[in-house]
């Protein structure tokens, strides 16, 4: 029996987890469970479940959960989850501790994310570390010799809320002008509508299809065709994303920032703008030698990650 951690990444429609060993190596499959209530009833037997099976046949020395929702960590409680609601203000350390006997490490998603493509082992030697998730909101996470950097409330590395237009669009966190209403994939799907907004309905229907009905997967499509507003959603998106990298180039002189999230895969049209703005904002010097490119781990990166620091939990304590 071979001794493992267990890394459960909470998304907003799943649960998956996966068995790692000391070496970050996966092993055995990953587990999978759909959300359908997206309760905490729910939510915290899915984890149990997911535990339970990726556990099988090894002996688990610790638990790590990632989480999509603003943690205060020395309580275990979840401050907010914007994208799981029912979630906000659920002590689910305490609800865990109860059912899963191991140590049990609790971390917001996107630092587990960041931390798991950190172990990659593409990224060997690369510290700091940045990485930086694209979906329907942005994350993010900041390795820091070796260590994740949490900060002192736990609120460390939310890269998405960086402000890169002073008073600008309103964001779902309560300020203006975040790096997220830009960049994200809802911030794309928007900079398109505004836009496209004088276009006469019949032929916005005939082109695109429903105003709301329209995807960042789909606007990714019709940029690589050539539609010149789909094309300028995500040049926006780089020039945003470029403005609040240069700021993290500036604090951590980073070596290396790795992408992750669906719009990562849409790479090729955000990263000319993105990095016309670092060239423009900072030296050389701290973009010569910078490895700046799409995360290799994909799916399992927050899984994996929540798992290493269910190890570092135990083999330091
Ligand atoms: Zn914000």
């Amino acid at each position: 029996m071979a001794d493992v951690a267990i890394g459960v990444d909470v998304g907003g429609s799943a649960v998956r987890a996966v068995a790692v060993d000391r070496d970050s190596q996966i092993q055995g499959d990953t587990v999978y469970f759909p959300l359908q209530t997206r309760g905490r009833d729910e939510v915290l037997d899915c984890i149990v479940r997911a535990v339970r099976q990726a556990g099988e046949g090894h002996n688990v020395a610790a638990v790590g959960v990632g989480v999509p929702a603003f943690l205060r960590h020395e309580r275990g409680v979840i401050e907010m989850s914007p994208n799981l609601p029912e979630l906000t203000g659920w002590e689910i350390g305490k609800a865990l501790r109860e059912v899963i006997p191991q140590p049990l490490v609790l971390e917001n998603d996107a630092n587990a994310a960041a931390f798991g493509e950190a172990l990659s082992g593409v990224w060997e030697g690369c510290d700091p570390f940045i990485y930086i998730a694209i979906g329907t909101g942005i994350g993010g996470g900041i390795v820091l010799n070796g260590q994740l950097l949490r900060g002192a409330t736990g609120l460390a590395g939310e890269i998405g809320h960086l402000t890169v237009q002073p008073k600008g669009l309103k964001c779902g966190c309560g300020a203006e002008g975040c790096l997220e209403t830009y960049a994200s994939a809802t911030g794309i799907v928007n900079a398109f509508l505004t836009a496209t907004q004088d276009m006469p309905e019949s032929d916005f229907v005939a082109k695109y299809g429903a105003r709301n009905e329209v995807t960042a997967l789909q606007l990714s499509e019709l940029a690589g065709d050539g539609d010149t507003a789909a094309f300028q959603a995500f040049a926006q998106a780089g020039r945003a994303l470029g403005v609040a990298i240069a700021q993290l180039c500036r604090i951590f002189d980073p070596a290396a920032i790795a992408f992750g999230g669906q719009v990562s895969g849409s790479w090729d049209l955000f990263w000319p703008t993105m990095w016309e703005e670092m060239v423009e904002l900072i030296p050389v010097r701290l973009r010569e030698n910078l490895m700046i490119q799409p995360a290799t781990f994909a799916a399992s990166a927050g899984a994996v990650g929540a798992a290493g620091l269910a190890w570092r939990s135990v083999q330091t304590a």
